[in-house]
């Protein structure tokens, strides 16, 4: 079993300068690879440190990656302090050299002693090319245990790790194992109530794997399956989506890359249904998210931003009385900016949008108070209320997801109806 460990050297990722992406992305990878990790170290560019962090991490690791120290300056001393370690000579790689001379003529640049450095590889490891800079990685595979340099800036390593570093950690009896993902897409649960439901399914499970992430309000799980026969592995993925959805099916909303906006535009463009929306709480974002889809054209003709109570009423013929009595933050508000904006502007569905963004509360009713109006042609109109939590971006933002979602589900039992 092959457990790694990443050790980014670097005394700018300490200082915050700059944020440790080499790690995510080699994780990334290695989790698509099936290897684990289990440990994150950032070190700076200090032999000492770099050299007990080395020794910590043989014993918790058998695969251990540095990213950072490769170049051809005094603070870069990854190279160095691993040979001297390892008790490896540090030996002048011909191909390398050559490649970094030729970058050097090719840019006119005069090339200087310590960039030989940079050719610099330890005794007895296989090179990784390093297509988009100078300094070589390489991989060396010694006492049981496979060191991997990579170099620090990103648009080096990445390339580097995907193409010459992944094929050189991957298992040989696993090298025609093909491996896909499934992200299935929530809303409407929360992340510790998902778990909770399906935790005997992610508790016995190793191929596929499930993976929860949770969001911007909303959660996905990851399944990954591997097998040689990549139908097999796509019919192993049915299986644990089908387990999943007869327990939280009803929260799924979509596959992959895809948002709930893009899921509601698809669903109207499919059923022919034209949108629009009359918003106070959310002063067009519904409608400025919705027309960044490209193709929105199709179910969206326009809408209305109602902020004042003026427009409520003068525009979107709210009564004053509503205004009055219940408040532009309640249901029936809510219910009649729904219906008259379809109704005026001659759309199949109507939304809105009221409540209370903050930092005050309005009308006596505490912040995080929304009501989310739907109404569809030939259906009763709905109203949800809502209680939502966090800053006045967040609750705006979570208001448009739900509204989309509210749509979205009127829409499934409609059909069922
Ligand atoms: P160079 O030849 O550019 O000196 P190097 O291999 O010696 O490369 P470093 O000197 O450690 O690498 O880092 C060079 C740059 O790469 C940093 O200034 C930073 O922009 C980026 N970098 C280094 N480590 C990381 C990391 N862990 N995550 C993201 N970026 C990094
Ligand atoms: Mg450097």
């Amino acid at each position: 079993m092959k457990n790694a460990e990443i050790i980014a050297v670097g005394s700018e990722l300490l200082l915050g300068q700059i944020v440790n992406t080499n790690a995510r992305f080699i994780s990334q990878q290695l989790a698509d690879l099936g290897i684990n990790v289990f440990f994150h170290t950032v070190v700076g560019d200090n032999p000492d440190r770099l050299l007990s962090a080395i020794k910590t991490a043989e014993k918790r690791a058998n695969v251990i990656i540095f990213t950072g120290g490769l170049g051809p300056t005094k603070d870069d001393l990854t190279k160095e302090t691993i040979a001297h370690h390892l008790g490896k000579n540090l030996v002048m790689d011909q191909n390398a050299l050559e490649s970094i001379e030729l970058y050097f003529s090719r840019t006119n640049r005069v090339m200087t002693e310590n960039n030989r450095k940079q050719a610099l590889v330890l005794e007895g490891s296989h090179i990784l090319p390093n297509d988009h800079g100078m300094a070589p990685g390489m991989v060396l595979e010694t006492n049981g245990n496979t060191y991997m340099l990579l170099p620090g800036p990103p648009k080096e390593m990445e390339p580097m790790f995907r193409y010459y570093g992944c094929p050189a950690l991957s298992p040989k009896d696993a090298v025609n194992e093909k491996i896909v993902s499934r992200v299935l897409r929530f809303f409407g649960i929360g992340e510790a109530a998902l778990e909770t439901e399906i935790i005997d399914l992610i508790d016995a499970q190793s191929n596929p794997t499930i993976a929860p992430l949770a969001g911007d309000g909303e959660v996905t799980l990851r399944l990954t399956a591997k097998h040689v026969d990549e139908a097999v592995a796509q019919s192993m993925l049915d299986e644990v989506e089908k387990a999943i959805r007869v327990r939280v099916g009803q929260f799924i909303y979509g596959y992959d890359d895809t948002s709930l906006l893009a899921e509601l535009t698809n669903v109207l463009k499919e059923k022919k249904l034209a949108i629009t929306a009359a918003e106070s709480l959310t002063g067009g974002l519904f409608q400025k998210e919705l027309t960044s889809i490209s193709g929105a054209s199709a179910v969206f003709k326009g809408g209305v931003v109602c902020y004042s109570n003026e427009v409520k009423n003068k525009v979107l013929r709210v009564k004053q009385e509503t205004l009055e009595k219940d408040g532009a933050v309640s249901e029936q508000c809510a219910l009649e900016l729904a219906e008259n904006a379809a109704d005026l502007i001659g759309a199949d569905i109507g939304i809105s949008f009221t409540g209370v963004a903050g930092p005050n509360e309005l009308e006596g009713k505490p912040v995080g108070t929304v009501y989310i109006g739907v109404a569809i042609k030939g259906r009763p109109t709905v109203v949800e209320k809502l209680t939502l939590s966090g800053t006045r971006e967040a609750i705006r933002n979570r208001a448009v997801k739900y509204g989309c979602y509210f749509i979205l589900q009127n829409l499934k039992v409609s059909q069922n109806a």
